[in-house]
C-alpha cells in the first residue's frame, strides 16, 4: 500500500472514529516518544511476574487484561506465552540503540571496514527501534517467549508461533513485523515475538502518523540520519496491514 494512501486512511479512520485516546497527563507526541514513566502513568499496570521474564515491566491496563485472556487460553493448550518485554520507554530504548552503536563501531575497527552513520544505523534498524519510534513506547506491544528468530524453527517455538497466528488476532492481537518476502511492507525484519493490541495501538498508529516527524528523533547516537532513512514512513508504518 503506498505511504499516501496509507496516510489518507489513517487520518480517515481517526476522523471516522474519534477514536481519541486520552494520555493524559502526558502530550500524545511525549507519550508516542515514549518520554513518560509507565510506572506512574495512570493508565498502565504493573505485570504480574508470572507471566513476565522481566519483574516490574508495564502494560496499558486493557493490554494486559487482554493479554491474560490470551494466556490464559494457550495455557489449555499447553503453550506459555510469556512476555519477555513489553513497555520501554525512550531512556531505556536509547539505552538498547546506544549499547547497540558502540558494539558495532568496535566490531569495525577489528575488521578494518570504513562505516557510515547511515550503514550503522541501518544494521540496527534490522530489528532494534530509534528512541522515540519504537511501539513498546505505547504500552500496546509485546515480545513473547524469544527474541530469535532460529528459536521459532524448533518444534516448541513452531507450534507457539502457530498457535498465535491461529488465535492471537481473536484477543486483539496481531503480529506488527510480518515476513517482508512477497509484500511491500518496508522497515525492520519479521519479528514472529512480537505482536501488537490493535484496539489500542492502531489509534497510537494514526496519531503518529499525523504528529511525529524524522526530525524529531534526537538525543542519541546517530539520530541525525533519521530524515534520510525516513524513520516514520518506513518503519513506524511499515507495519502487518492488519495492525493498521
Ligand atoms: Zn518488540
Amino acid at each position: 500500500m503506498p505511504y499516501f494512501w496509507i496516510l489518507i486512511s489513517l487520518i480517515s479512520f481517526k476522523m471516522d472514529t474519534k477514536a481519541i485516546l486520552n494520555t493524559e497527563p502526558i502530550a500524545m507526541k511525549d507519550y508516542l516518544m515514549g518520554r513518560f514513566e509507565p510506572s506512574k502513568h495512570p493508565d498502565f499496570v504493573r505485570i504480574p511476574d508470572q507471566y513476565s521474564e522481566k519483574k516490574g515491566a508495564f502494560l496499558r491496563k486493557e493490554v494486559l487484561e487482554a493479554f491474560i485472556r490470551m494466556y490464559e487460553a494457550a495455557l489449555k493448550d499447553n503453550i506459555t506465552l510469556t512476555i519477555v518485554s513489553a513497555t520501554r520507554n525512550f531512556d531505556y530504548q536509547k539505552a538498547i540503540w546506544e549499547r547497540k552503536w558502540s558494539e558495532l563501531k568496535y566490531k569495525d575497527k577489528l575488521n578494518k571496514q570504513a562505516t557510515t552513520d547511515q550503514t550503522k544505523a541501518l544494521t540496527i534498524l534490522r530489528y532494534s527501534a530509534m528512541p522515540g519510534a519504537s511501539r513498546h513506547h505505547w504500552g500496546t506491544d509485546i515480545d513473547l517467549c524469544n527474541l530469535n528468530s532460529a528459536y521459532f524453527n524448533t518444534k516448541k517455538g513452531k507450534r507457539i508461533y502457530e498457535w498465535l497466528q491461529r488465535y492471537a488476532g481473536q484477543y486483539g492481537f496481531c503480529q506488527t513485523y510480518t515476513s517482508k518476502k512477497n509484500s511491500d511492507r518496508t522497515g525492520y525484519n519479521q519479528e514472529k515475538w512480537h505482536w501488537s493490541y490493535q484496539p489500542t495501538s492502531r489509534v497510537f498508529t494514526a496519531e503518529a502518523a499525523i504528529l511525529l516527524q524524522d526530525t524529531d528523533f534526537t538525543g542519541f547516537s546517530g539520530c541525525e540520519t533519521a530524515p534520510e532513512l525516513q524513520i516514520v514512513k518506513k518503519y513506524i508504518l511499515g507495519i502487518n496491514k492488519d495492525c493498521f
